[in-house]
């Protein structure tokens, strides 16, 4: 160890944005006065309004969080028998497959941009796969063509987890414009947050009504239930929070890309770290800094040596969710998925995280790793 390069409080890999505290509290101030909390509140249709604008969006519905918003857009499409996905993802994708009696049928990923590899989706559908679940890891797009033709193709219907894909755009188009629903969460986690929250985009008009009953319990009318619905609404506070954040949010994005280019810079030279390149035709949220290491040993060591300088990574995805104990699948399926979940590792990544910081966390793993290669002293 160097001890000369102890930080002197935790570095964390994420930090939630937190707006002006006065610019909330007036809008807290306005909901009191009018005692309107929930359903469809005036906050929430603005910051609905707000959102379609922002992400170039034919269609948004709100939700209470980015996970419920995925159910119910699965039981909003009327999905049955196999989806096909990744098992590179966080436990809420294949939950909500689970969750809406769907068998996930996990295909391998690429190991460059750790998202589905569309080369390997039409090998995996049966005549009871009804569409593939695809997920832009880390915010990097997913290959929306070559998915999108096989969907063609098959008659599959595409659901993006675009959890980490907010503000992202591909060939300067919106990513929320890709497959039949997009899903975004707006976790305090992730780039873009209302506390917890939720969204769906979508192109198809006749989705709404029945979106927006299944996130208010099945019902179209006080004494209509057609559906077997959940409580999946976001709260007026929830979205007040959310339009304070959406007037910083690219801000936030920018000083992101600060420490973002910094790492890029800094560990390019290191030999056994391997990078996460963002193409020319995307236009990225920087939402994590993912590496991968040489094996798994070389990840576990760094992970445990960064916690001892107080810097916190975290192994995500690790494990891949078909080694979850609560699943029976054998992660063995998918060799390359397996190989990038032992040997990743995000590091810090904030918009308050600063370029010095960045640059004494880069320090860290180059003495750790004792890296010799050119371009070091
Ligand atoms: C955060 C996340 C979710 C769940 O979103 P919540 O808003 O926390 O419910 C789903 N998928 C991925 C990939 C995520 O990172």
């Amino acid at each position: 160890m160097n001890k000369d390069l102890i930080f002197e409080s935790p570095v964390t890999v994420t930090q939630p944005s937190l707006p002006d505290f006065e610019s909330y509290m007036s809008y807290v101030k306005e909901i009191w006065d009018r005692k309107w909390l929930t359903n469809n509140g005036p906050v929430h249709e603005d910051f609905k309004k707000q959102l379609k604008q922002y992400l170039h969006s034919s269609n948004v519905e709100l939700f209470t969080n980015g996970h419920l918003a995925l159910e119910v857009s699965l039981k909003a499409l009327g999905l049955t028998g196999e989806v096909i996905t990744t098992p590179f993802t966080f436990a809420s994708t294949i939950h909500a497959i689970r969750n809406c009696n769907l068998e996930p049928v996990f295909c391998d990923i690429d190991p460059n941009k750790f998202n589905i590899d569309p080369l390997k989706i039409e090998e995996l559908i049966t005549e009871r796969t009804s569409a593939i679940l695809a997920v832009h890891v880390f915010g990097q797009p997913c290959d929306v063509s070559a998915i999108e033709e096989i969907a063609d193709k098959h008659g599959l219907k595409v659901v993006y987890d675009a959890a980490h894909a907010f503000g992202v755009e591909v060939d300067g188009k919106g990513i929320a414009n890709f497959g039949d629903v997009s899903m975004f969460s707006f976790h305090a986690t992730k780039v873009f947050h209302s506390i917890e929250g939720g969204m769906l985009s979508y192109s198809d008009d006749s989705l709404t009504p029945v979106l927006n009953a299944y996130k208010n319990f099945g019902m179209t009318s006080p004494e209509d239930i057609n559906y077997i619905g959940t409580n999946a609404k976001m709260n007026e506070f929830q979205a007040a929070m959310g339009l304070c954040n959406l007037e910083i949010v690219d801000n936030e994005i920018k000083s992101r890309g600060e420490a973002f280019k910094r790492y890029m810079k800094e560990l390019d030279k290191l030999k056994d770290i391997q990078l996460m390149n963002v193409p020319d035709a995307v236009k990225p949220n920087y939402s994590y800094f993912p590496v991968l290491l040489k094996d798994q040993g070389q990840r576990d060591f760094l992970s445990d040596q960064l916690a001892k300088y107080k810097v916190i990574a975290r192994k995500y995805f690790y494990p891949l969710c078909s080694q979850f104990e609560c699943y029976d699948y054998d992660a063995n399926e998918t060799p390359i998925a397996l190989n990038v979940s032992n040997r990743v590792l995000c590091l810090p990544m904030h918009a308050n995280l600063s370029v010095q910081e960045v640059s004494q966390i880069c320090e860290i793993i180059q003495y750790e790793l004792g890296d010799k290669s050119e371009g070091t002293n």
